[in-house]
């Protein structure tokens, strides 16, 4: 790695979300082995009914998890928490809610366009992505 560069994930989920499988300190784990610096578990928050994740997110149980982590890892690992709102934009009530709780990043995301998910068939298919490094619909980098 680069003097004076950083090695940084600040896209994670963990349990915490309704998607993904892996505890914090499983990942915690794996980025210590990867040779990260800095982690940052942004759980999805999800408000549309359509989606699996509505209602899945504790943020509780999300701090208790990283202040856990933040005790076991420190000085080895900076450990942060925060969230990926879907649509913070149409739901602007809830969001202030959820601003209210202390985070470290919160990053906004679009998973539904009207009524269909980014990811779907429909979508793709009407927006064709050439070269994505990533697999995933929320992490694709586009070159063009
Ligand atoms: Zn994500």
């Amino acid at each position: 790695m680069p003097e004076n560069s950083l090695a940084v994930d600040i896209h994670l989920h963990s349990t915490h979300s309704c998607d993904a499988k892996s505890t914090i300190d499983e990942m915690c784990q794996t980025a210590l082995e990867r040779g990260l610096q800095v982690v940052c578990f942004t759980e999805h928050i999800d408000w549309n009914p359509k989606d699996e994740g509505l209602n899945y997110y504790r943020y509780d149980n999300h701090a208790w998890d990283i202040h856990l982590a933040q005790q076991k890892y420190a000085g080895q690992l900076q450990v942060l928490q925060g969230v990926e709102v879907s649509e913070p934009h149409l739901y602007p009530k809830e969001f202030e809610q959820l601003l209210k709780n202390r985070f470290d990043f919160v990053l906004g995301s679009v998973h539904y366009v009207g009524a269909s998910w980014v990811g779907g068939k429909e979508m793709l298919d009407a927006w064709p992505i050439d070269g994505c490094l990533a697999d995933r619909t929320d992490l694709r980098v586009i070159l063009r």
